[in-house]
This record gives C-alpha cells, sequence and structure tokens, in this order.
C-alpha cells in the first residue's frame, strides 16, 4: 500500500515522530477517557509511593500507545525501558531485561503478543510477584533458582487483544482501548506538529489533513511532513490548495483512500458484483497478501462504511459503489 497511508513506523521518520511525541498526559491529545483513568492511576501509584499496576494499551499501530508509555515513565519521573514481543525469542531474553531493571523502573513490551510463549510464563511470576525461577543446567540435573526482581511497572502495547493468553491479560491491573481519533482531534495532532516543526498552515490546510489521515496520528504526522516539503519546494504557503496538490502526488484521496483501497473497492464492485466474496480471493484478485488487505485494507473501508463483513464474505456498501462511480444493482444484499 501506499507509504504515506501506512499506520506503521518506518525506521526513517523515528527522529521526526520522537520530536512529536507529547511529552505529558494533558499535551497528549483526545483519548480523554483513557487519559483520565491512566491519570487517576498514576496519581494514586505516586500518593501511595507504590508503582502502579501493570498497564495493558491495546489499539491499531499509530495511536499512541508508544508514546503514552513513554509519557507514563515520565509522569512517574522513572526511567523506562523499550522492548518488543518479538525481540523477546527466549525465557533467557526477558530474564537479562527483567533482572537489569531498577526499582520502579517502566518496561515497555511492544507486540507483546508475539512474546515466546516460555517467556510469557516467566512474565506471569515476574508481574505478580517480582521474582523469576531461572533454570540453570540441563536434562536430569537441571535446576531452578529464584531470583528476586526490582518492582517495575510492565507497559504491554498490542495491536492484537484477542492474541494474549488470558492468564497474561488478567495480570494487567489497567487494559486501555485506544480508539481511531475524530477529524477534529486529527486536527490539533496537526497544529500542534505543524507548530512544532515551525510550519505554517491554514486551518482549512490542517482540516484538509486530518480528514485523509485515517484517524491515525502517526498518519497525521507524515502526511503533514509530506505538504511541508511540498510547499517548501514549490514555494508555495500551506492553504488547502497546495495540501490537496500535495496529497493528490502521493495518491491520497480526499477520504483518504490510496491506490490499493481503491483497487480492493473496485474489484468488489466490478470484478464481483459487489459481493459477497471471500478475502483471499479478493486479495489475489489485487495481487496483495491476504494479510494486508485483512489488516490495513479492510478495517478503514469497514470503518468508513464503504464496505461490510458477511459470513459469506465482503460485500460492497450502497457508499462504496458510489466512491467508485457505480450503480448498484437493483435487488442486492446490501
Ligand atoms: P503506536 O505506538 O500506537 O504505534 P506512537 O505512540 O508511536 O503509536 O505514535 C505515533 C506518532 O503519532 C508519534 O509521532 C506521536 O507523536 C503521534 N501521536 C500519537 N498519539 C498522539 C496524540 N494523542 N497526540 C499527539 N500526537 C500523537
Amino acid at each position: 500500500m501506499t507509504e504515506e497511508l501506512s499506520p506503521r513506523a518506518s525506521a526513517s521518520e523515528q527522529g521526526y515522530e520522537g520530536a512529536l511525541r507529547p511529552g505529558t498526559l494533558g499535551e497528549f491529545v483526545g483519548q480523554a477517557k483513557v487519559r483520565k483513568q491512566l491519570g487517576l492511576l498514576l496519581d494514586a501509584a505516586s500518593r501511595r509511593q507504590h508503582t502502579p499496576d501493570h498497564i495493558l494499551l491495546a489499539g491499531p499501530p499509530g495511536l499512541g500507545k508508544t508514546t503514552l508509555s513513554m509519557i507514563v515513565a515520565a509522569e512517574l519521573d522513572k526511567p523506562l525501558h523499550q522492548t518488543s514481543g518479538p525481540a523477546i525469542q527466549h525465557a533467557g531474553d526477558l530474564a537479562a531485561v527483567l533482572s537489569a531493571l531498577t526499582p520502579g523502573e517502566v518496561l515497555f513490551v511492544d507486540e507483546i503478543h508475539r512474546m515466546a510463549r516460555s517467556a510469557e510464563e516467566m512474565l506471569y511470576l515476574a508481574m505478580e510477584d517480582f521474582k523469576v525461577d531461572i533454570m540453570v543446567g540441563k536434562g536430569a540435573g537441571a535446576t531452578s533458582v529464584p531470583l528476586e526482581l526490582s518492582p517495575f511497572t510492565l507497559v504491554g502495547a498490542t495491536t492484537r487483544a484477542g492474541l494474549l493468553p488470558n492468564p497474561l491479560r488478567d495480570r494487567f491491573g489497567f487494559t486501555a482501548h485506544l480508539e481511531f481519533y475524530g477529524e477534529d482531534e486529527l486536527a490539533r495532532v496537526v497544529s500542534r506538529a505543524a507548530g512544532l516543526i515551525g510550519f505554517a498552515l491554514s486551518e482549512q490546510g490542517i482540516a484538509e489533513i486530518a480528514g485523509r489521515s485515517r484517524g491515525t496520528p502517526r498518519i497525521a504526522n507524515r502526511l503533514l511532513r509530506r505538504v511541508r516539503d511540498y510547499c517548501l519546494v514549490h514555494e508555495t504557503v500551506g492553504d488547502t490548495e497546495s495540501v490537496r496538490a500535495a496529497l493528490a502526488l502521493y495518491d491520497v484521496d480526499e477520504h483518504g483512500l490510496d491506490r490499493l483501497d481503491r483497487e480492493v473497492l473496485r474489484a468488489l464492485v466490478e470484478r464481483f458484483g459487489g459481493g459477497p466474496v471471500g478475502l483471499s480471493t479478493l486479495a489475489v484478485s489485487v495481487g496483495e497478501e491476504a494479510e494486508t488487505i485483512e489488516s490495513v485494507v479492510e478495517p478503514f473501508l469497514v470503518r468508513t462504511g464503504l464496505i461490510t463483513r458477511t459470513p459469506r464474505g465482503r460485500v460492497a456498501t450502497r457508499l462504496g459503489w458510489a466512491h467508485v462511480g457505480a450503480e448498484p444493482p437493483e435487488i442486492s444484499q446490501i
């Protein structure tokens, strides 16, 4: 899919993203409920002079999970250790991380659903009693040696909360479900970021970017950067016209659909009569991996009401037909 609209971070933009991260809960835009809940949790912990409960942040990529983990550490005034599920392939990897934590440290595990099973089991005990059992030796002579850990706060992030085993999910005292952002919230994200990078953007320009950002701050910030570059090179100001011209160059339409989204929608309407059609058939027909269609394209098209999921497959809605400029048949299942 168009790189501009991928909700996942690319390595090259880490510095840019880092510079735009809000540093406090007060600066964090939107997610009002999560902010209130987290604020209370952190406040209570500091009054009790105790580490807060472990925190699970669930939600699609690009909505602010990493940022919130940094805010938790900053608000607690404790260091943050960052790692990720795929980096923990053995219980030993986790033991090494846990045993190096200092008292009160915040441990952020991104994509926690991808951690190895053996490590997961070690994590249960660590989360509950701040202890781990380390296996020493092999075979019949192997013994387990208990190791005391410093109290820490685990902040786990997952895009697939449903994949977490219950015993792990149950050990988080607080779970925050991050929601996609509304356009006015995204406008605040864009406006704040534009200020930080020193780029003058009109109100309408801000709204144009917000409307195409698929409910995702990461995408909003990335589109902002493309527009900034465009204006710099074309020596124009950040108004509606230049935002539209810049984003048209990257194939981002006014609803935030890119070429792949439109291809999927068009295939559904034109080749399969609006559906229902199975996801893998749809993926093959546009020459894409089923995984990409399922995790990135489909959720957005469903959310914007262009397609629906039925037990028999994906179906284009009236809005979906209209989006590709086609008339739906009179009698249809939509
Ligand atoms: P995730 O970990 O969920 O993939 P990140 O925390 O890395 O998302 O956020 C991606 C980018 O979006 C960062 O540059 C961050 O500054 C920005 N961002 C995310 N949420 C917000 C927010 N609520 N307010 C302002 N900027 C945000």
